[in-house]
């Protein structure tokens, strides 16, 4: 067995040579030529990767994902607004937490565990309230606990109608999921680097559209916390963009080229290429499911993610599954919503690996591997077949 599990979670996952190479160079100051370069030319490959419209603004923070949702949470919401959750899982609920605290005024619109809400019925939990009266409201892309991916096209829309920003966590998505911001209308999509963007952990990442800076700039009550504001952050952002270095709190440099060499690996693939391997991954991954008879927590076909899947152990198997997947060489995860925590298990198939139809080969003969460790008949060459008729496709 190699001496390290392959990542199959959803995140951290398997980085490509080229990010690996840019990571591991020696750490450049702040103020180096080639960190410079690195960073100018990753903020404006963010916007191309985000789909963003050039008056729009990157971020890029050292931190996780609940950095970048505690961000623009906390610059775009002041006591007492008012806030539309759709809660489809483990981090809506993470991010209703953060608008609490926030002193929000939180409404959330739920769906039974697999499924979203409808968006006539985020349409009408808009529409209770006086026309005006919401500022914001919040989504999760594709949500990590359920492997369930949400449409944002119509909550975009939704928002707009009620004049409120519209925010989408896009962590487990984000480059890997279609959503083009500009054309959505959205005005926030929060990722962190160690899931669809394919880097290592380390950085929150950000795309504020006009509208969501103007919210912050137009903001009355106290200033968010110091580095948590877009403020503090906006003057060296703006800087590295025209060339010239400057200084808030030190950038984590090494983060920065790793996140250079992804995206132009991203961009040189082109983006359209790069989500059609991904969604095709994605697709021959469930066909190696199904293969094995492995139900899927999405309740149709059409939310399920591209980027991951959440499935429920079959009959007489428990979450040993995911220990004897690990004994393989495979890291996989287990569940994480609180509904149906012990019932099911997830597969992140995600950004490097998408190009590596061996790593997926490896991932379902493991699964099925584990399965028979476990008593069950499961057929790995079998499921692999499905999966490859997809990949060949
Ligand atoms: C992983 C994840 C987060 C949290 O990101 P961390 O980097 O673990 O802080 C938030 N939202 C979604 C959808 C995620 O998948």
């Amino acid at each position: 067995m190699p001496d390290r599990p392959l990542l199959m979670i959803p995140g951290p996952i398997e980085v490509s040579p080229r990010v690996l190479a840019a990571f591991s160079a020696p750490p450049p100051s702040h103020l180096e030529a080639r960190l410079m370069t690195a960073f100018r030319r990753a903020l404006g490959n963010m916007r191309r990767v985000w789909g963003a419209a050039p008056s729009s603004q990157p971020f890029v923070v050292a931190g996780s994902g609940t950095l970048a949702m505690e961000m623009t949470a906390a610059n775009l919401i002041e006591p007492g607004d008012r806030a539309l959750l759709v809660n489809t899982g483990f981090f809506s609920q993470r991010m209703g937490e953060m608008l609490r605290r926030l002193g929000a005024e939180v409404t959330e619109v739920r769906a039974p565990v697999g499924d979203t809400p409808s968006p006539e019925s985020v349409a009408a939990a808009l529409a209770a309230k006086p026309e005006g009266s919401w500022k914001a409201l919040f989504a999760t892309h594709v949500d990590t606990s359920t492997g369930v991916r949400l449409d944002p096209g119509p909550l975009a829309g939704i928002a707009a109608d009620h004049g409120a920003l519209a925010v989408f966590d896009g962590v487990c998505a984000t480059a890997g999921e279609p959503f083009d911001m500009a054309a959505l209308g959205a005005d926030v999509y929060l990722t962190a680097s160690q899931k669809a963007l394919g880097l290592p952990p380390g950085i929150a990442l950000l795309v504020a559209s006009e509208r969501a800076l103007a919210a912050r700039e137009a903001r009355r009550s106290a200033p968010p916390p110091y580095y948590l504001d877009w403020l503090s952050w906006l003057p060296v952002h703006r800087a590295y963009e025209e060339g010239k270095p400057a200084y808030f709190a030190t950038p984590a440099t090494s983060h920065l080229l790793a996140l250079d060499a992804g995206l132009e690996e991203i961009l040189e693939e082109g983006m359209a290429a790069h989500l059609a391997a991904q969604e095709r991954a994605g697709r021959a991954m469930q066909a190696a499911w199904e293969a094995l008879g492995l139900e899927p927590v999405p309740v149709r076909r059409e939310l399920r993610a591209s980027t991951l899947s959440a499935l429920y152990f079959p009959p007489g198997v428990d979450a040993a599954l995911v220990a004897r997947i690990g004994e393989r060489g495979v890291a996989v995860a287990g569940g994480l919503h609180p509904e149906i925590r012990g019932r099911y298990f997830r597969v992140g198939h995600m950004g490097y690996v998408v190009r590596r139809p061996d790593l997926l080969r490896r991932t379902v003969e493991a699964v099925a591997g584990g399965l028979q460790d476990l008593g069950r008949t499961a057929d790995g060459a079998g499921a692999w077949a499905a999966a490859e008729a997809v990949l060949g496709a």
